[in-house]
C-alpha cells in the first residue's frame, strides 16, 4: 500500500530579488515496506525533498500525500502532530541529548504520545533491545561508540512504531566497519516490514537499499530497482 505520493512538488527559496527553484517538479509514490536511496549532488534538491516528506516543510505548490492524508497545506502544529506520528528520523551527526542516557533519549518521543512513564520506559528498553542494545540503556552518548550512538538514534525513530524511517546521512560519520554494521540494521528493519528512506552520497552505501532514486537541479533524474542489491552479512 502506498505511504507517499507526492504530485508536481516544488519548492522555491527567496534570497532578496532572487528566486531559487531547489525542487522543480518532484511526482514520487513509495509503497508500505520499501527502502529506497536518494541520491544526487550537493544542491540537487535532496534535502529539501526530505524536509517536505518528513513534515518538517511544505511545498511551494504540488500536493504530498502522506498515508493518503493531504499534507501540503497543513499549520505548522498539525505538520508536527503528523511529524511525531509519522516519521521516525535518524541524522548524520545523531542529535542526542548529551546528559540523558540511552533509554531516556530513546523514550524522548513518547512524551508527546502520552504515555505514562513506565509505559515510555518499557517501549525505549523493547525498542533498545531490537537494536543490540539492550544491554546500554544506562548509558549516556558519551560511553558508547559512534555506531552505538546511532543504534540508540535509530530506537529513538523507530519507538513510536512510525510509518517511515527517514535517514540523512545515516553513515556520514561512521567508519566503514561501522557503516556496514548500521547498513546490517536496515536489512533486518527492512525485513520486519518498516519503510526505510535514506539519503546518502555513498554509492556503496546506496546500493543496500532496494530501489535508488538519483536527483539533479530539483528533479528526479533516475528512479530504479537496485539490481544488485548489497548484503550486508
Ligand atoms: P542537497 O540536499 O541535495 O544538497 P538542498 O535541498 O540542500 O540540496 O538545496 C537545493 C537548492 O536550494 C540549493 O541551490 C540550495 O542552495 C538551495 N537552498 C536550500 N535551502 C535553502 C534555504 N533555506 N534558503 C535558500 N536556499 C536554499
Ligand atoms: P574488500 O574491498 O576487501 O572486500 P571492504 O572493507 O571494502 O573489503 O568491504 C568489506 C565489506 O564491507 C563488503 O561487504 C563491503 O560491501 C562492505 N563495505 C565496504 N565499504 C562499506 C561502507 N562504507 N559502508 C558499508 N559497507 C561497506
Amino acid at each position: 500500500s502506498e505511504v507517499i505520493r507526492t504530485k508536481d512538488i516544488s519548492r522555491t527559496y527567496q534570497m532578496g530579488s532572487e528566486t531559487i527553484n531547489a525542487l522543480k517538479s518532484i511526482s514520487i509514490q513509495i509503497n508500505r515496506g520499501e527502502y529506497v536511496a536518494f541520491m544526487g549532488p550537493s544542491g540537487s534538491g535532496k534535502s529539501t525533498l526530505m524536509n517536505i516528506i518528513g513534515c518538517l516543510d511544505s511545498p511551494s505548490g504540488g500536493a504530498y500525500f502522506l498515508n493518503g492524508q493531504d499534507v501540503s497545506n497543513m499549520s505548522e502544529n498539525e505538520l508536527a502532530e503528523v511529524r511525531n506520528k509519522e516519521i521516525g528520523f535518524v541524522f548524520q551527526t545523531f542529535n542526542l541529548l548529551p546528559r540523558s542516557s540511552s533509554i531516556e533519549n530513546v523514550a524522548l518521543p513518547l512524551v508527546y504520545a502520552g504515555y505514562s512513564k513506565a509505559e515510555r520506559e518499557e517501549k525505549a528498553l523493547q525498542a533498545l533491545e531490537n537494536v543490540g542494545l539492550g544491554n546500554r540503556y544506562k548509558h549516556k552518548p558519551n560511553e558508547l561508540s559512534g555506531g552505538q550512538r546511532q543504534r540508540v538514534a535509530i530506537a529513538r525513530a523507530l519507538v513510536n512504531n512510525p510509518s517511515i524511517i527517514l535517514a540523512d546521512e545515516p553513515t556520514g560519520n561512521l567508519d566503514t566497519k561501522t557503516s556496514y554494521d548500521i547498513m546490517d540494521l536496515f536489512d533486518q528493519l527492512h525485513s520486519m516490514g518498516n519503510t526505510i528512506i535514506m539519503v546518502t552520497h555513498e554509492e556503496d552505501i546506496a546500493q543496500y537499499a532496494h530501489r535508488i532514486v538519483r536527483m539533479r537541479d530539483g528533479l528526479i533524474e533516475t528512479d530504479q530497482a537496485n539490481e544488485h542489491v548489497k548484503k550486508a552479512v
